[in-house]
Parts: structure tokens; C-alpha cells; sequence
């Protein structure tokens, strides 16, 4: 690693004066800032310039740097030079320069000026939840969904600060992104490094917020996304699209919006699994002496035989014209369940017939009420 010379960064000469050195650092910190400049290498370059401000700044660290170079200098000790040793103690130094880059990497961590946790976050996920007929779930559909989501603000691109205007210095931590407390207890005089609450450690704060979204960067956005449900899906299914959730933050990925899908009940149709039951209303006379009827389908009607003879409650099936597998081809069957429906009115030729019938069957209808235990005996000749 091979740092590059603080003046040089900050483009002031080697007898620069204290107010220069501070002017071209808040001019360069103001174009570098990550949330103002969106070049891939501004975060780097940003964290340099900070770097060089730190020691050119502190007239003892710049001391020591004017005289030992990068070695000299700890940008990040309360004093100039490494801790109280005194420099004097490595002696006519000649150390390696990697191993200076080591020990600069290792006081840097996570980065100089920057807030610990800093990296890139994935954005969070969407539910919405979507309510679809059983025909758009037998068939598939392309609904369009509106909700409201976190989106980057279109005004200031997402950098918070209002159009035309930059950043400045924070003035709470001095463009250093970190606060030094120094506490002196009876055991002795401890120091507390905190990252900055005003700047949230980027050592640089908005000069004058974005009016569409106060400083934040984003707004609450209404948004029509498009779904496309495939056929076969039922309550309960979720349909993922990717990267449609909330915006990550620091460049990290956006989450997925999970559509879960509610589907309707039917007027006509009960469904189980794949396969649909339609109740089928007939006649008594039509279970009696069999006959054709249509029956309602998702694809249309169609005619099916009932036999002589059928019992209420009988199912007949009709393959394939259920709800279509949403893992692999075809589809379920449906299910027409006979209800025999008897007539609550008739008239008197309708009544006069049915006795006939009755005598006819050698019914005697007025001994129709048995009750339960009779029909035991009758069944088991007890
Ligand atoms: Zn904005
Ligand atoms: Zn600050």
C-alpha cells in the first residue's frame, strides 16, 4: 500500500497556511462527499482527503509528518506521532513501508470517518396481499397491483441535499466523523471515541435539505407493478418478484415484493385441491328415469347423462375440467354432485298421479312414518 502525500491530496503547497489547508479541504470534502458524489471511487477518495485534513490540520501531527512522512503520523491518536513513545525511540527508522501500511490498515478499520456500520443493506421485503377470481386462477391473469414503497428521491437523487447546494464541515466533530470525550477518573484519564450523532460519522452535513424529501434521501412513492399469476395458484400462493421491495441502503440490493394471492369463492364452483364439485340440481323424475343435463364448466357447459335410477348425492366426474396443475401439465376434474331436488308445491293432478304411482308400487303411504327402531326391525327381522 502506498499512500499518497497529504499535500498533494489536498492540493496545497508544503508552506500552505492553516486557513488554506481547511478552504481546499471543505472545497474537495464538498465534491467527494459519497452522499453527494456517486463515482464509484468518491467513498475512497473522500476517506484520503479526510486522512490528510486530520494531520495537516493538527500543527503537532503535521510536524511529524513534515519530518518523517506517513510513518510520523497516526491521523487517529490524540497526539502527534505513534501514542506518547516519542518517535526518537525507533531510532533512525527504516522500516519497511508495508509494514507501516499494516499498522495504518489496522487503525483505520472499518474505514477512517465513517460510521462502523457502513456497508451496503438489502432492502426490505413487500407483502401484498391480492385478492384474484377462480377464473384468473384457473386461467392465469396480468393484474396490475398499485402500493406505496420507499423509492430514491427524484430531486436530489438521492443525495438529500436541495438541488444546487453542497455540503459542509460537520460542525459538531470538525469533518473527522468522530467525537473524543476525555474522562478523568480516580484510575485515570480515559478517552472515548464515539461516532458523531450530527454527521452519523460522515464528517460532512447538507447545507440545506432537499424539499421533496426533507434530507433523506427517498420518498413514499405510489407504485403500478405489474403481476403476472400463473395459472393454477390458490390461496395462499405467493408469487415473488424479485428486487421490486424496498431500495437497499448504501448501494446494497433491493428487497422482493411477495404478492400472496387470495382467490375468491365461487358463485357455482367449490374447489378442493385441483379439482372443482358443482352441485347439480334435478328433478326427482329426472333421478328416477334418467336423463341428460347440462352443467355449467370453467370452459363453458356441457352435457352430461344421469342414468335411471340415480341416488341424491351421487357424483359424476367430468375429467379435466378442473383447475389446471400449477407444477406440470393438465388439469384436475370436476365433480357434478346430484342434488334431487322435491317439488314443495304441487297441484292436484300432480298429487292425484303420484298416489296412483304409490298404489301402483304397492306403497301404502299412510304407513310411510316409521320411525327408527321399526326400520331396525324391519332391516334385521328382530
Ligand atoms: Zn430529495
Ligand atoms: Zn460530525
Amino acid at each position: 500500500m502506498s499512500k499518497r502525500d497529504y499535500y498533494e491530496i489536498l492540493g496545497v503547497s508544503r508552506d500552505a497556511t492553516e486557513e488554506e489547508i481547511k478552504k481546499a479541504y471543505k472545497k474537495l470534502a464538498r465534491q467527494y462527499h459519497p452522499d453527494v458524489n456517486k463515482s464509484p471511487d468518491a467513498a475512497e477518495k473522500f476517506k484520503e482527503i479526510n486522512e490528510a485534513y486530520q494531520v495537516l490540520s493538527d500543527p503537532q501531527k503535521r510536524a511529524m509528518y513534515d519530518k518523517f512522512g506517513h510513518a510520523g503520523v497516526d491521523p487517529n491518536a490524540a497526539q502527534g506521532g505513534f501514542g506518547g513513545g516519542g518517535f526518537s525511540d525507533f531510532g533512525d527508522f527504516d522500516f519497511g513501508k508495508d509494514i507501516f501500511g499494516d499498522i495504518f490498515e489496522s487503525f483505520f478499520g472499518g474505514g477512517f470517518g465513517e460510521p462502523r456500520k457502513r456497508g451496503p443493506v438489502r432492502g426490505a421485503d413487500i407483502r401484498y396481499d391480492l385478492e384474484i377470481t377462480l377464473e384468473e386462477a384457473a386461467f392465469g391473469a396480468e393484474k396490475e397491483i398499485e402500493l406505496y414503497r420507499t423509492e430514491m428521491c427524484p430531486r436530489c437523487g438521492g443525495s438529500g441535499a436541495k438541488p444546487g447546494t453542497g455540503a459542509k464541515t460537520c460542525s459538531v466533530c470538525g469533518g473527522t466523523g468522530q467525537v473524543k470525550q476525555v474522562q478523568n477518573t480516580p484510575f485515570g484519564r480515559y478517552i472515548s471515541i464515539t461516532t458523531c450523532a450530527r454527521c452519523g460519522g460522515s464528517g460532512i452535513v447538507i447545507e440545506e435539505h432537499c424539499p421533496e424529501c426533507r434530507g433523506s434521501g427517498q420518498i413514499r412513492a405510489a407504485r403500478k407493478i405489474k403481476v403476472k399469476i400463473p395459472p393454477g395458484v390458490d390461496t395462499g400462493s405467493r408469487l415473488r418478484l424479485a428486487g421490486e421491495g424496498e431500495p437497499g441502503l448504501r448501494g446494497g440490493p433491493a428487497g422482493d415484493l411477495y404478492v400472496v394471492i387470495h382467490v375468491k369463492p365461487h358463485r357455482l364452483f367449490i374447489r378442493q385441491g385441483d379439482d372443482l364439485i358443482y352441485e347439480a340440481p334435478i328433478s326427482f323424475v329426472q333421478a328416477a328415469l334418467g336423463a341428460e343435463i347440462e352443467v355449467p364448466t370453467l370452459d363453458g357447459r356441457v352435457k352430461i347423462k344421469i342414468p335411471e335410477g340415480t341416488q341424491p348425492g351421487t357424483k359424476f366426474r367430468i375429467k379435466g375440467k378442473g383447475m389446471p396443475h400449477l407444477k406440470g401439465y393438465g388439469r384436475g376434474d370436476l365433480h357434478v354432485k346430484v342434488n334431487v331436488v322435491i317439488p314443495r308445491k304441487l297441484n292436484e293432478k300432480q298429487k292425484e298421479l303420484l298416489r296412483k304411482f304409490a298404489e301402483i308400487s304397492g306403497e301404502d303411504i299412510k304407513q310411510q312414518h316409521k320411525g327408527f327402531f321399526d326400520k331396525m326391525k324391519d332391516a334385521f327381522g328382530v
